[in-house]
């Protein structure tokens, strides 16, 4: 199976892409973690998108494709299939995967906005393992639970640049929604519940799509 995860920032992605990835055995192609590997290591790729993220823009499309399009041709997605988390942010993007690839689900989280603006700003992350808390939840604590790491807010966690992160993805991903929604292949899923319950709710919905 061929899928894509599309969600606004907080929606919950990242564990419900775990939880996806593990079930139904796939590659998980995260452009979000092959950016911030580009980053770290200061790749021409890495500087480039270092410069967008930090104003609070997307990456340039001919650099997002070119990374995708070659992680896509790899053995493990043509043998697999894959979820595709963080691409695609815009309907040129989602042209160009159109001419490459055959996409058979593609899972919507839908969030209320207030519920995103808590979860994003008030997430903590670890420095270490990279588990992500909410500051409601910690009771003044500094450290992960799970590895003991030190906890941090990310730079693009604060208000202002929540705000902006919100408004571009509703500005350039929202369209995507109704493009995968008229070629049938759009799956919504109610992201304000629990993870276990968001993921059930995905579960349940590719499967009736497998058979
Ligand atoms: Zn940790």
């Amino acid at each position: 199976m061929n899928i894509i995860l599309l969600g606004a920032p907080g929606a919950g992605k990242g564990t419900q892409a775990s939880k996806i990835v593990e079930e139904y055995k796939l590659p998980h192609i995260s452009t979000g973690d092959i950016f911030r590997a580009n980053i770290q290591a200061e790749t021409p790729i890495g500087v480039i998108a270092k410069f967008h993220i930090d104003q609070g823009h997307l990456v340039p499309d001919d650099v997002t494709c070119e990374i995708v399009e070659e992680r896509l041709a790899q053995d493990d997605c043509k043998q697999r299939g894959y979820l595709l988390d963080g691409f695609p942010r815009t309907i040129p993007q989602a042209e160009m995967l159109d001419g490459i690839e055959k996409i058979d689900a593609v899972i919507n989280i839908n969030v209320d906005t207030s519920l995103l603006m808590d979860r994003l700003c008030g997430r903590r992350v670890c420095s270490s393992c990279k588990e992500s808390y909410h500051v409601s939840r910690l009771n003044g604590a500094t450290t992960c639970e799970k590895c003991g790491g030190e906890l941090f807010q990310r730079k693009d966690d604060n208000p202002e640049t929540v705000a902006s992160r919100l408004q571009v993805y509703t500005a350039q991903t929202a369209p995507l929604i109704d493009y995968y929604t008229k070629k049938g292949v759009i799956v919504n899923v109610h992201g304000n519940a629990s993870p276990d319950e968001v993921f059930a709710e995905i579960r349940e919905k590719l499967d009736v799509l497998k058979k």
